[in-house]
């Protein structure tokens, strides 16, 4: 493929050397798990001021060397997407809306002051990885190959100021079920001695900065003995914002639904933006409202609220059963998978999997 607003952009192929042989990549994704596992390709292009975009290769999966003074390695300027290759009912593979991880992979290169990825070029760059390692596709129920594409700067500098240099990469990671647990409904913990994104800051970018001041949060959240944490809002430190990795959506008792609004501070999640439209599609009374951590409890005790649930494109939908915090525990309708849960979850994977009809044109076959 070339692309007429980059020049030069022909893969280059670097065939690999030794390919893991089939039964030893039948061992390796028999039970994957999710981001232990990894392909024998990768696709690396690089830009440079003065070049832009240059350099596309699809080659052997390996170690990168980084000069020291890489800024990434000092100021952080890394953004990433995570998507993933489905297997179609009819055997062959797809991508779910890929152009809009590309879009939101551009949005986080703005706040990072990093380049823009033409939109083809990323999408393109995905297709030549995943079909070379086709043949890694885990044969596990609810499995896919996980896609992780990313860029970093490599500039060698040490001043504070947007890098002159990046290098944007795609790896792939066979993945089973999310969580480990593979428990119908997960157990969440209301963080309230951190925040994940402040206004001004940078919560609605996939940068990896964001993940790492969320590690000391879900750890409590884990030693609590919850799966996740939920982070509140920053300022009032009331509103519920989203967890670690995933969105969230309450379900009422009248079978209407509420997500919180893109405020700037939570991650526009695809998951998200694809349930609100498949919820209208089904004439469901659903809107972006703010939603508070006192109502949550005080509706979760009346019954008012039925239904809790996250969704990601790790985790697709999942339900939440309980929610901790410092002031005590509550438990949401009966604790498991609830019936707009389960539906929504069933339109969204049908989709997916090429089973029902894709009315907004979402899947893109490889
Ligand atoms: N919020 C955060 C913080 C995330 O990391 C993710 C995963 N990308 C999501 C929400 C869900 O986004 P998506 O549905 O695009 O996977």
């Amino acid at each position: 493929a070339t692309f007429a607003d980059s020049p030069a952009l022909d893969f280059a192929r670097i065939e690999h050397p030794a390919p893991t042989d089939a039964a030893t990549r039948a061992a390796a994704i028999a039970d994957p798990g999710f981001g232990k596992v990894f392909t024998d390709h990768m696709v690396s292009i690089d830009w440079d001021e003065g070049t832009g975009w240059h350099n596309a290769t699809l080659c052997p999966r390996g170690p990168i060397a980084l000069d020291p003074a890489a800024s990434v390695l000092h100021y952080a300027q890394e953004i990433f997407e995570g998507m993933k290759a489905y297997r179609l009912d009819d055997g062959s593979m797809a991508l779910f809306r890929p152009d809009q991880n590309a879009q939101r992979f551009n949005d986080s290169a703005r706040r990072l002051a990093m380049p823009e990825i033409p939109e083809e070029l990323f999408i393109e760059a995905v297709r030549q990885v995943v079909t070379a390692d086709a043949d890694w596709f885990p044969q596990v129920e609810g499995g896919s190959l996980y896609i992780r594409p990313f860029m970093f700067a490599n500039e060698p500098f040490l001043g504070v100021r947007p890098a002159k240099q990046y290098k944007f990469l795609v790896i792939l990671s066979p993945a089973g079920n999310y969580f480990k647990s593979g428990a119908p409904a997960v157990s969440i913990w209301v963080s309230s001695d951190y925040t994940r994104a402040a206004p001004g800051g940078t919560g609605a970018a996939k940068c990896g900065g964001n993940y790492a001041a969320s590690l000391v949060p879900q750890a409590e959240a884990i030693a609590k003995g919850h799966d996740q944490v939920v982070f509140l809002d920053a300022v009032e430190r009331k509103w519920i914002e989203e967890l670690g990795g995933m969105n969230l959506f309450f379900v009422f008792d009248d079978g209407s639904i509420i997500t919180p609004p893109l405020s700037g501070t939570i991650l526009p999640g695809i998951t998200r933006n694809s349930l609100l439209t498949l919820a209208r599609d089904e004439g469901l009374n659903i809107r972006e409202e703010r939603y508070s951590l006192d109502q949550w409890r005080e509706d979760a005790g009346s019954g008012r609220l039925t239904e809790t649930f996250a969704c990601g494109t790790a985790a697709v939908v999942t339900p939440v059963g309980k929610v901790a915090g410092k002031d005590g525990e509550f438990t949401i309708g009966g604790g498991g998978p609830g019936q707009m849960t389960s539906k929504l979850r069933e339109r969204l994977v049908s989709i997916q999997r090429g089973g029902a009809a894709d009315r907004h044109g979402w899947v893109m076959r490889l």
